[in-house]
Formats: C-alpha cells, sequence, structure tokens
C-alpha cells in the first residue's frame, strides 16, 4: 500500500471538487481505509480529497509559471464554462467573435490562483442548481469546462459551494431559483423541483468518517467529570426526595454502603431487562428501515414497542391479581437505582470494549475522538448489535422508559398504601396520566426515533446507557416519588388548568415530531403539499412553514410546556420537583446548540437562509 503523501497539518493546493480549480488547504487528517485527505479551506469548509487532487504548493508555483497548454487550469475558465452552459450561446468549438476572443486572451492571462472565489462560486452553484435539473447521469462539469472525461463529478460541490458563497452574492439568487413557494402553488416550480427531482437527483453525500476534531460535553474534562456528577445527582435526588424536609440546602445524611445493594433487586432489575429483551425480540409488529448510514447502508428495525408495553401492563396486572405488592419497588427504590446505574457501567464498559474492533465507518461521527474517556462517555459504536438486536434502539425505549411508568404505578399504589387512602390523590393521577400518555405516545410513535439525533449521530456509549437505564426511570419519576413522601392537594380548577397546559404541549409536541418524520420519511406525501421548504444541496429540505417555520425546535417548546406541567401538580412548596423542568431546559438548550452546530455543518447557506427565515430557536420571542 503506497505511503501518504502530504503530512498532517501541511499546506498544500487542494482542488475544487468538479472544477479545475485549486485552493490553499491544510491537511487535516488521512483515512488509511479510503486514502482520502480530509483538507480544511481558509474559510472553514472541510473536504475529503483524493491524493490525485491535492498538489503540493512548490509544484503548483513551478506550474504556474510555465505556459504549456496542456495543463488542466490552463485549458477553462470559469468564464467559458458558464458562457457554454447558456443553451443561447454558441456550443464549444464555434468561432468565436472579436469581442470574446479578447475575453479569452483576457481569461488565459489569469491563474487560478487569481480567479475570483465568488465568480468561481457562482459557476459551481450553477452546476449545483443544474444538478437538481439534470438527469442524474449528466455530468455537466465534464461538458463544460473541457475536462478530460476522466474528471469527478462530486456532489460534495453543492454543500461546499453553499459554505462558501458570500451572502450578498447569492441570497438574491438563492430566493430566484428557490423562491419559496409553495409545490401547491406553482406548477412550473413544480416540474423543476418535484420531489422526485429534489430528492432523487442528488445522491447522499458519501462521508468519510474522520475524527471527531470538536469536542462537547466540556471535553475530556467534562466527560470525565460527567461520569461521576449524573450519578451523584441521581442519588442526591432521591436521597432528598425521602426526606421530610427536601429543602436544596438539607443535605442528606449518606446511607450506609451495604444498605445501598442488595442481591435480590439486582436479580428484579436483570429479570426486568431481560424480559423485556424478549418482548423486543418477539416477531410481531413490522420491520423498518432507518435512515442510511454513511455508507449509504439501512439498518433494519422492529417496531414494536407499544406491543412490549401491552405484555409488559399484562404482566403487571397479573402480579398484581397475586398480590404481588408493587410499592416493593417503592421501598427498595434506591436499591433500585444503584443496580441499574451498576448495569448501565457494565454495559458502557463492554460496549466500549467491542467498539475497539469495529469498522471505522460504524463509528459514530461524535464520539470518534481518539480520547478514551471521551469516546467512552459520548458513545464509541453508532448502532452497536449482536446481530439483529440493536442494542441502542433496544435501551432508548423499552426498559427504561417502560420502568419509568411502572415506577410511577408503583408510587401511586405505595401513596395509597402509605397514607390509606382509597382512591390516589389528585395530584398523583395528574403525575401519573401525563407521563403515561407521554410514554404511550413515545412507543406508539416509535418509528419516529429512528430520525432523532440519538439514532442518528450519538454512539451509544455511558452517556445513553445511564441516560435510558437510570437517568430516565429514576430521575423523571421524581415527582411521583415526591408526592409519595409530600402529599400536595390541588382543586379541580387547578387540576384543570394544568391538564389544559399538558395538552397544549403535548399538541405542539406531536404535530412538530410528526410534521418533521412524515416530511423526512416522504417528502412527497400529499398531506405536506401545503408546506414550504429550502431544498439544501443534500438533498433533504428544510421546512419553512408549519411548525418548524414557527420556532426552529417546536418539539421542544412543546416538551418543555408537559414538563412545566408535570411538575405544577407537586404544589410550590419545594423547588425538588421542579428539577425536572429546569433541567430539561438546560438539557434542550444545549441539544439544540448542538442539533444546531451540525446542521449548519450540514446545510451550510441552506441553514442559514432557515435561521433567517425562522430567527427564533426554541421559545418565539424570546430564545
Ligand atoms: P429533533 O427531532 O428535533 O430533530 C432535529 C433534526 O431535525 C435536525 O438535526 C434535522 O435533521 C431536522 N430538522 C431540523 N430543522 C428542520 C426543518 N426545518 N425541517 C425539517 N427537518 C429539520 O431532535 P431530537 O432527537 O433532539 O428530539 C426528538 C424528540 O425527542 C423531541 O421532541 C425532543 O423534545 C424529545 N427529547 C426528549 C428527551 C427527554 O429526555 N424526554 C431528550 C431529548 C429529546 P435532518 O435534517 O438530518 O433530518
Amino acid at each position: 500500500m503506497p505511503s501518504r503523501k502530504f503530512a498532517d497539518g501541511e499546506v498544500v493546493m487542494g482542488r475544487w471538487p468538479g472544477s479545475v480549480l485549486y485552493y490553499e488547504v491544510q491537511v487535516t487528517s488521512y483515512n488509511d481505509v479510503a486514502h482520502l485527505y480530509t483538507v480544511k479551506y481558509k474559510d472553514g469548509t472541510e473536504l475529503a480529497l483524493k491524493e490525485s487532487d491535492i498538489r503540493s504548493q512548490s509544484s503548483f508555483k513551478h506550474r504556474k509559471s510555465q505556459s504549456s497548454s496542456s495543463s488542466p487550469s490552463r485549458r477553462s475558465s470559469s468564464r467559458s464554462r458558464s458562457r457554454s452552459r447558456s443553451p443561447g450561446r454558441p456550443a464549444r468549438g464555434r468561432r468565436r467573435s472579436a469581442s470574446q476572443s479578447r475575453e479569452h486572451k483576457d481569461d488565459k492571462k489569469k491563474t487560478i490562483q487569481e480567479t475570483s472565489l465568488a465568480l468561481l462560486v457562482l459557476v459551481l452553484f450553477d452546476d449545483c442548481v443544474s444538478s437538481f435539473n439534470q438527469k442524474p447521469n449528466e455530468n455537466n462539469t465534464k461538458r463544460y469546462n473541457g475536462e478530460p472525461e476522466s474528471t469527478e463529478k462530486n456532489d460534495t460541490s453543492c454543500i461546499i459551494l453553499e459554505q462558501k458563497l458570500k451572502p450578498e452574492l447569492e441570497i438574491k439568487r438563492v430566493l430566484e431559483q428557490y423562491s419559496l413557494r409553495s409545490r401547491k402553488d406553482d406548477k412550473k416550480k413544480e416540474e423543476i423541483y418535484s420531489e422526485k427531482k429534489t430528492f432523487v437527483a442528488v445522491k447522499p453525500i458519501e462521508k468519510v468518517p474522520t475524527k471527531t476534531k470538536e469536542l462537547e460535553f466540556g471535553g475530556r474534562i467534562g466527560t470525565f467529570m460527567l461520569i461521576f456528577l449524573l450519578p451523584a445527582t441521581v442519588f442526591y435526588l432521591l436521597l432528598m426526595c425521602k426526606q421530610d424536609d427536601p429543602s436544596l440546602l438539607n443535605f442528606p445524611p449518606l446511607p450506609e454502603l451495604e444498605s445501598l445493594w442488595e442481591g435480590r433487586v439486582f436479580g428484579v432489575f436483570l429479570l426486568w431487562f431481560f424480559l423485556q429483551a424478549v418482548f423486543y425480540l418477539l416477531p410481531i409488529g413490522k420491520v423498518v428501515e432507518g435512515l442510511p448510514l454513511s455508507n449509504g447502508r439501512k439498518l433494519q428495525y422492529r417496531i414494536n414497542g407499544f406491543y412490549a408495553f401491552i405484555l409488559t401492563a399484562a404482566a403487571i396486572g397479573v402480579l398484581l391479581y397475586f398480590q404481588f405488592e408493587l410499592h416493593y419497588l417503592y421501598d427498595h427504590f434506591i436499591q433500585f437505582a444503584v443496580s441499574a446505574a451498576a448495569f448501565s457501567l457494565a454495559l458502557s464498559i463492554y460496549l466500549y470494549i467491542r467498539s475497539l474492533k469495529a469498522p471505522e465507518e460504524e463509528l459514530a461521527p461524535g464520539g470518534n475522538s481518539g480520547y478514551f474517556i471521551y469516546d467512552f462517555f459520548t458513545g464509541h459504536e453508532l448502532n452497536p448489535r449482536i446481530g439483529n438486536f440493536d442494542l441502542k434502539y433496544f435501551c432508548e425505549l423499552r426498559p427504561g422508559l417502560i420502568g419509568w411508568v411502572v415506577i410511577n404505578l408503583a408510587m401511586l399504589l405505595a401513596e395509597m398504601k402509605i397514607h390509606n387512602l382509597s382512591v390516589p390523590s389528585l395530584s398523583m393521577i395528574l403525575v401519573n396520566s401525563f407521563q403515561l400518555l407521554y410514554v404511550v405516545d413515545a412507543l406508539w410513535n416509535e418509528e419516529a426515533i429512528l430520525t432523532t439525533m440519538d439514532i442518528t449521530h450519538d454512539g451509544f456509549g455511558f452517556m445513553l446507557a445511564f441516560g435510558d437505564l437510570v437517568w430516565v426511570p429514576f430521575v423523571y419519576s421524581l415527582q411521583a416519588f415526591y408526592l409519595v413522601g409530600h402529599p400536595t392537594t390541588i382543586t379541580w380548577p387547578v387540576a384543570a388548568t394544568i391538564t389544559v397546559l399538558n395538552c397544549i404541549g403535548y399538541y405542539i409536541f406531536r404535530s412538530a415530531n410528526s410534521q418533521k418524520n412524515n416530511f423526512r420519511r416522504n417528502p412527497a406525501d400529499p398531506k405536506l403539499a401545503n408546506l414550504k421548504f429550502i431544498p439544501t444541496a443534500t438533498g433533504k429540505g428544510l421546512l419553512v412553514t408549519g411548525w418548524w417555520g414557527f420556532v426552529r425546535h417546536p418539539n421542544y417548546l412543546g416538551d418543555i410546556i408537559m414538563a412545566l406541567a408535570w411538575s405544577l401538580p407537586c404544589g410550590f412548596n419545594h423547588i425538588l420537583p421542579y428539577f425536572y423542568v429546569i433541567y430539561f431546559i438546560c438539557l434542550l438548550v444545549h441539544r439544540e446548540a448542538r442539533d444546531e452546530h451540525q446542521c449548519k455543518q450540514k446545510y451550510g447557506l441552506a441553514w442559514e437562509r432557515y435561521c433567517q427565515r425562522v430567527p427564533y430557536r426554541i421559545f418565539p420571542y424570546i430564545y
């Protein structure tokens, strides 16, 4: 295997994809498998190039001084490309007019480096637009710049192009080319940008797996601390909640270590986990494909979470029928949390070890930094599977999420037993019902999870393993746990108001998620025909009307409104039951920033256009 020619950090001249123009770039990494260099342009655009598309600066300078016409760069200019594109202009090879030959001579004097970036970008933009319009096999670059047949057309030019375009040059152009009219309203545009052409003609950009360079969550130090901070927070909250006075500054005494662990509790936890695994494996429910991976492959997922929920409900019903005391969960709540934490830690270690053998292309875009702690925390492998058993997908919705409603039910029964109630309190009923609705909704719409960041971007490591198996069931049930020890009475009108609030939140959350999910799954869906979108160079559109034109993350807004409705039934005596809503706002604000960053990288200029059209991120007129 030939060794690499250019070193990391070396400044070289990189060929612009689909053109014969070279720009100064810096080599940032090399992929031994794909034999591709990742290079960074001066404006920050990163791109993977073949060695043959890179030249050393010295050789480039040398060529520049040569007069040989064999240089590909001398054979074409951006101007000649753009002229020959127009059907009204003479075809290549026809006699030029005097003014044209003068122009041509002028062009010849120009070197590639002197070519205006803006001009180049406009030409490339034409290529990009035409790639939407042309038949998939046409190669405009070849057609217009007279390059040899071997010249490669790289669709990434569209992406890079978008990042390179200066707003003053392109905004008008984009508006002209991609006028944000509804497909329904504009017959002509419909022909040009019909779903088929817009979404099929442009191939998905093939990403070359590279190292994660931008570290999130405070990098190595931040993730190291989070590994301790997250479990500590869970135990602090649970210990606080058990106190009569759960004021923030009333620190709970540390329990004895032996009291935190009980083999039987761990056994029940394992039984629960493997029961859910059995339900997951049942051949019931449809099998769907996930979004394409970076190598174009699509994984298959069985959608049977709702069936698992029904079977679990039946199993719990049988246990209650046989007088099994479900408040065992309440009595051993902290021990259950310790068991789940120990299990999630063991699972994370297993996941990290197996990820070391995973092929490069199966690593998570966000968890491949090369730093052990960081990759261990964020998750190194994107979709770890044992055969067809997808560990991340399973943990996302089953043991933790279904476990959460079982814990809530246990708290409800514990409240009735401890306070000698014949019916649960109104607060407890509200908390149970709201959260049950949330979980059932997630399971009913299980397919929607396949387009979320957790599945498409984040690897499976400590963050998700702990989050799914410990944080969700034991922290999200804090309100119900709190109500057992701190009975709260609310009136019917207050209960009705809180219910309305929850319904509003749910409506926004559900319709926003469905709108985006349906649009991603089938942009040609006639039900979405009235929605406007900004096309992007990747072939995906960005909705700019409907919920996604209201704020940039309407689903987060709905989720936060619901979170508030879950805390309100606990009254205002303590801040502890409001932990969830406070934490959730921080989580979603941070998550929104991560998502924005990724979308900006994915969609470049189109994302900026979207942000201009929809200026608020989560809260209209506030944030
Ligand atoms: P989202 O469902 O919000 O998806 C974000 C993605 O949507 C983007 O990366 C982009 O992906 C696509 N997108 C963004 N803008 C547009 C647009 N205008 N038009 C079309 N597509 C667009 O991400 P999450 O995974 O963060 O959230 C999913 C749900 O889960 C949310 O409702 C959230 O509230 C909830 N959630 C709940 C948590 C909990 O603990 N309860 C924790 C985290 C999330 P692309 O273009 O690649 O398709």
